[in-house]
């Protein structure tokens, strides 16, 4: 069968078209601009040539429908039909505590989407919207949603529970959620499978180091905490979020730079992180890196404050798991920054991390990259979220 994965933002859609057999990516692409001048499909066929669309999309089904066209089209297609499409997995932002696993799309569903919409307003909209506009130009095709938030919701009460009046978290469901979790868990798993162990017999750090980035202790195969809260601003240093701060800095610079909370807030989400830090560098760590080698002086403490911060989550999750067996690197910074994954393991070779700098050097690479004598196991593991999304989609059939 073939399953489409359809991952919506308010004015983008990305997919890929996955054969669950073989779990071979047939097609993906790109849709931008949806509802805006300048709306373009990208399409990457697998082993064609990629086709860019301009043309303009009103809609998200408008959007639909041309990646519809693209997967069949005689030229740049890889179905012959759309009944070849066997089924749809959504990536939807939140499930709040109502969903602990991914589901099957049906009214209700939608309906609790919609109402979660409140934690995520960004995000559940934009994924609510995807998946209605699938309901019309595939009906009667099963859906799925595939929750960031579901692997987290094994977290104690202890880990989620922030130190504030509890009626917040009663009248307002205010308490910590954390994001990435298909990453957290295609990870976890494939690194326990990679060592050939069984996933409930280990204490693994997931470090999930993209654009976005977040920390997860998973201990007998349960996630036990994690660095992101009720948003994914909490946490570690990312490319434009602040992570963690005092909540006091919110008053502070909104009363001298003349912000209102939702401007500062805007502030620690787009200006903040590698590209507040770096004095405006980028977001980027390429570019960082590139300007500490220049000798840029902010983008070295940039590039320092963020592995000290990354460092310090995984050592705190010692106390979360009680103890460590394996640290795994993901996401773009994880799997291609050497410096990151190198400055963050040495902080940690108090708890007896020792690297195998050659094969830490590798990138994007599933691969051990501690020494024998280590005691923890430094592992780098490419995630998978679409192929994630693929699996879990199957699996409720
Ligand atoms: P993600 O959100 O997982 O796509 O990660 C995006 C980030 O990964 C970028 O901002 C870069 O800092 C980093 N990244 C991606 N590819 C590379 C690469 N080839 N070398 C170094 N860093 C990379």
């Amino acid at each position: 069968m073939k399953v489409l994965v359809i991952n919506c933002g308010s004015s983008s859609l990305k997919y890929q078209l996955i054969d669950s057999e073989s779990e071979e990516v047939l097609a993906k692409g790109l849709v931008e601009r949806i509802g805006i001048p300048g709306s373009v499909l990208t399409h990457r066929p697998e082993g064609k040539d990629k086709v860019v669309i301009e043309t303009p999309m009103e809609d998200h089904n408008i959007a639909v429908k041309l990646v519809i066209d693209a997967l069949v089209d005689k030229d740049h297609g890889v179905i012959a039909d759309l009944s070849e499409i066997g089924a749809v997995g959504h990536r939807v932002v939140h499930g709040g505590e109502k969903f602990n696993k991914a589901v099957l799309i049906n009214d209700a569903v939608k309906k609790d989407i919609e109402e979660l919409s409140a934690l995520a307003p960004l995000h559940n909209p934009a994924n609510l919207i995807g998946i209605n506009a699938c309901e019309k130009n595939m009906p009667g095709v099963p859906q799925a949603a595939i929750f960031d938030t579901a692997f987290h919701q094994t977290m104690p009460k202890k880990a989620y529970m922030y130190g504030i009046p509890y009626e917040y978290y009663e009248k307002y469901k205010v308490r910590r959620y954390g994001f990435h979790g298909t990453s957290h868990d295609y990870v976890s798993a494939r690194a326990a499978e990679i060592l050939g162990k069984d996933r409930k017999d280990l204490k693994i750090v997931v470090c999930h180091l993209g654009n976005g980035a977040s920390i997860s202790a998973v201990k007998n195969g349960e996630c036990v905490d994690t660095s992101m809260g009720l948003t994914p601003l909490e946490g570690l240093i990312m490319g434009t979020r602040s992570g963690d701060l005092d909540p006091a800095i919110l008053d502070y610079i909104g009363e001298k730079e003349n912000l209102s909370a939702k401007e500062v807030n805007t502030v620690l989400n787009k200006k903040s992180g590698i590209l507040g830090l770096s004095g405006g560098v980028s977001s980027d760590f390429r570019d960082i890196d590139a300007a500490i080698a220049e000798g840029n002086e902010k983008a070295k403490t940039a590039l320092d404050t963020y592995c000290y911060r990354v460092a310090k989550y995984i050592a705190s999750y010692a106390v979360a798991l009680g103890g460590i067996d394996v640290i795994a690197f993901t996401a773009g910074v994880g799997e291609n920054n050497y410096v990151v994954r190198k400055q963050v393991s040495d902080y940690l070779a108090f708890l007896g991390v020792k690297t195998d700098d050659e094969k830490l050097k590798i990138r994007g690479e599933e691969i051990v990259a501690s020494t024998p004598d280590s005691k923890i196991t430094i592992m780098i593991v490419p995630t998978n979220e679409e192929l994630a999304i693929a699996r879990q989609t199957l699996a409720l059939l």
